[in-house]
Order: C-alpha cells, then sequence, then structure tokens
C-alpha cells in the first residue's frame, strides 16, 4: 500500500500529458554530468526560488533559464540544482528530475529529492494549484518507486542554517506533514501519535 496524504481523497498522479513540463519543452540547457542515486529518496526537502512569482510557462520559463544559469556559471553546479520546481499555477517542471542526485541542500543531496517552489513565501503565499502539484508528485514518486513511501518532508530551514523555504510556504508544508501523519495513522492504520 503506499501512504500519501490526500485529504480529499485520490487524485490522478502527474504525467507527462498533465502539467508536469519537461526539460525539452522549458528549453533547459543539458546537463554536464547525471549521477543516479542509486536506489529510491528518504527525504523531500522543499524550497524556494526566492525570485518572482510566475503563474504560466511562459513567465517562468525565463526563471528556470535564469536559476539553471546561475547555478551552473556561477556556482559551478552541473546542472539545475533542483530535482523539480512548481510555478504558481501549479505546473510542475522537470528540473534534475526523479532518480538523480540534485545539488539543493548540502550533506542531504545524495538522499533526497529537492523540489523549489518558485517566488519568495516570505512575502507570498503558496497557491493551492502549487501544493496540489507537489502532492500529486510525491505520489507519482512513491508510485513509480522514486521515493520511499516512508520519505521524510522536509524544509530546507530543517536542514540548514536558512530562511527557506519562506515562512508562509512554511506553515503550508507543516499543514501538509500533519495530513499526512493523521492519513498515514488512520487509514494505513499505521499506529502513531495523536490519532
Ligand atoms: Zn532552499
Amino acid at each position: 500500500m503506499i501512504p500519501y496524504f490526500f485529504s480529499s481523497g485520490l487524485k490522478p498522479p502527474l504525467s507527462k500529458k498533465g502539467n508536469l513540463i519537461s526539460r525539452r519543452r522549458w528549453q533547459a540547457a543539458d546537463p554536464q554530468v547525471r549521477d543516479e542515486l542509486g536506489e529510491a529518496a528518504r527525504k523531500v526537502v522543499i524550497h524556494h526560488t526566492a525570485l518572482w512569482t510566475c503563474t504560466k510557462p511562459s513567465e517562468c520559463q525565463a526563471q528556470l533559464t535564469y536559476i539553471q544559469k546561475m547555478h551552473m556559471e556561477d556556482r559551478g553546479f552541473s546542472d539545475i540544482g533542483y530535482n523539480f520546481l512548481i510555478g504558481g499555477d501549479g505546473a510542475v517542471y522537470e528540473g534534475r528530475g526523479w532518480g538523480i542526485i540534485g545539488a539543493h541542500a548540502k550533506t542531504h543531496n545524495l538522499d533526497s529529492v529537492g523540489i523549489a517552489f518558485m517566488g519568495n513565501f516570505n512575502d507570498e503565499f503558496p497557491s493551492p494549484a502549487a501544493l496540489s502539484s507537489l502532492q500529486r508528485l510525491l505520489y507519482s514518486g512513491v508510485a513509480q518507486g522514486h521515493l520511499y513511501s516512508n520519505f521524510v518532508l522536509l524544509a530546507h530551514r530543517d536542514l540548514a542554517h536558512t530562511e527557506c523555504p519562506g515562512e508562509h510556504l512554511y506553515s503550508s508544508l507543516q499543514r501538509l506533514k500533519s495530513q499526512r501523519a493523521h492519513h498515514m495513522c488512520c487509514v494505513d492504520c499505521v499506529p502513531a501519535v495523536g490519532c
């Protein structure tokens, strides 16, 4: 059984026909290197880009290109650092994708997936569409064997001295985590505190 944490019932996982936008579609530069994780990831680390909000692919593309260039040219990464990025309209952009080691949370990259919400969530609230896409993306990751079903959902600030992913997104993640704990307890009959 796949524990997931949709409070409002099963939602279809993301597909390339849905709102998952491939690297080719956002015209990503080719990576210099792609190192595989080697097994399913145990952690998911949520970030924000701390840049401007974008709510459609034509707006997000400029930000994706900017981030990839910054990561590769200024920081010396082999590719855009994140595995996925999520726009304000809920579109999910393929970064390094599943199964590839990211560059987003020092000392945690080897067993995690990095997902960035596009925008600055110290100032803004994450959209329901973006949060829903996160849930569907995580569900897909578990269903496809890229994430352990008992993966740990973390914010970047849980692992490092940073404001990332912003106050409002951090609060939303705490709510998602409590929904997930409740779901795993009450639906999958896994004993847990507080159920
Ligand atoms: Zn971060």
